[in-house]
């Protein structure tokens, strides 16, 4: 991935960021045109696997346990619901299914096991297969990569320096350090942020900077207008108005011309106008589906109408790279094996339809 040599110091990218509207746009809408097919945008289904109860205090979230919000935990999902819905995502267009996990760091357990069947299903069904699932070492970023695992997002969200302010439970050299163990496993990267959290122009431009700063910036990028839930810290936020996204995406469209720059959250708060034009400033992917994790997100319907009047089309799967290959995992046969002996024991224990006998009743 590239990262755009006149931008490569925080000035030049905050005076980029700052430059006037209508010229940021034509600008990136330029450069956008140079590296992608403006026509094409990826239609990314999230499927929130695992909601809620996480340890972290990620102040934007709903799904720390740490605050008090409606929202309903929910445990790991099974492998088949998941495979349903992701089933559900390709008929309506989706390339890619991403799978959430309110978890603080992946452990080696059975839910573990369970999100590697996942991936190697998904997969199979010839879609990218995206997990953000918290912290993860080496050896399980290289388990999820033989699964078949396209992309792991794991989010900067903000500058180094605004990070504390919204987050106290982890360190922003941890996600750093999550990031590499993707990269490292030949996995493509999706990291992104927040904006509309408080933070200033500066550290939207400091998060961009570590970017550039990495050996190689993240294939995908997303960009989120936070959506501010009640019971969380900050709930009181006001929305961040639209014409901070578009700026925001083509900036960002500009420093890294051939990353995918992706239109997150908060776009049920965006007119079909304001999509257009962030669109028109490079975003060329959306999540698809009502639902993105546990805040809403326009309908598929809405989405088909918009992309209609746009003249959009949903890009196809791995037009930016290999499918990868599904290998076999050991953890992941032996619990198959074990639920077909379950099932085999239960059909044996049911009364045969020969054995059945119907009572006789006489009739009078
Ligand atoms: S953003 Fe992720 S890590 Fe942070 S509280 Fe929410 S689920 Fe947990």
């Amino acid at each position: 991935m590239k990262i755009n040599p006149n931008y490569t110091t925080k000035e030049a990218a905050l005076a980029l960021y700052n430059e006037p509207l209508m010229q940021l746009i034509y600008k990136a809408a330029t450069v956008h045109r140079e590296y992608h097919n403006p026509l094409e945008v990826q239609m990314s289904t999230l499927i929130s696997i695992k909601t809620g109860g996480c340890p972290e205090d990620c102040s934007y979230c709903p799904q720390s346990m740490k605050y008090h919000t409606d929202l309903k935990v929910q445990a790991l999902m099974p492998v088949k619901e998941v495979v349903d819905l992701a089933t559900t995502a390709k008929a309506n267009g989706s390339s890619r299914v991403c799978m959430g996990a309110a978890w603080r760091n992946v452990r080696d357990n059975r839910d573990f096991d369970k999100v590697v069947e996942m991936v190697q299903e998904i997969n199979g069904m010839g879609m990218e297969v995206c997990a953000t699932l918290g912290m993860l070492d080496a050896k399980q970023a290289e388990r999820l990569k033989n699964a078949g695992l396209y992309a792991y997002n794991h989010n900067l969200d903000s500058s180094q320096e605004f990070y504390k302010d919204i987050i106290s439970t982890r360190q922003y050299q941890e996600r750093i350090d999550t990031i590499a163990n993707a990269r490292n496993a030949g996995i493509s990267v999706c990291s992104g942020g927040i904006i509309g959290m408080g933070e200033t122009a500066e550290d939207r431009i400091g998060m961009l900077m570590t970017y550039v700063h990495m050996e190689q910036p993240p294939e995908s990028i997303p960009i989120n207008a936070l959506v501010a839930v009640e019971g969380t810290p900050l709930e009181d936020q006001t929305p961040v108005p639209v014409w901070e996204m578009v700026r925001m995406v083509a900036t960002s469209r500009i420093m890294f011309p051939e990353s995918i720059i992706r239109l997150s959250a908060g776009r049920t708060e965006m007119s079909q106008e304001g999509q257009a034009l962030c669109f028109m400033a490079g975003a060329s992917s959306i999540f698809a589906g009502d639902k993105l994790l546990t805040t809403p997100n326009p309908e598929f319907n809405e989405d088909a109408s918009l992309f209609n009047i746009l003249g959009l089309t949903p890009k196809a799967p791995f037009q930016d790279g290999e499918q990868p290959e599904t290998k076999v995992d050991e953890k992941v046969e032996a619990a198959k094996q074990k639920r077909a002996e379950q099932e085999a024991r239960i059909a044996a224990s049911k009364p045969k339809s020969a054995d059945f006998e119907p009572r006789k009743v006489s009739v009078q």
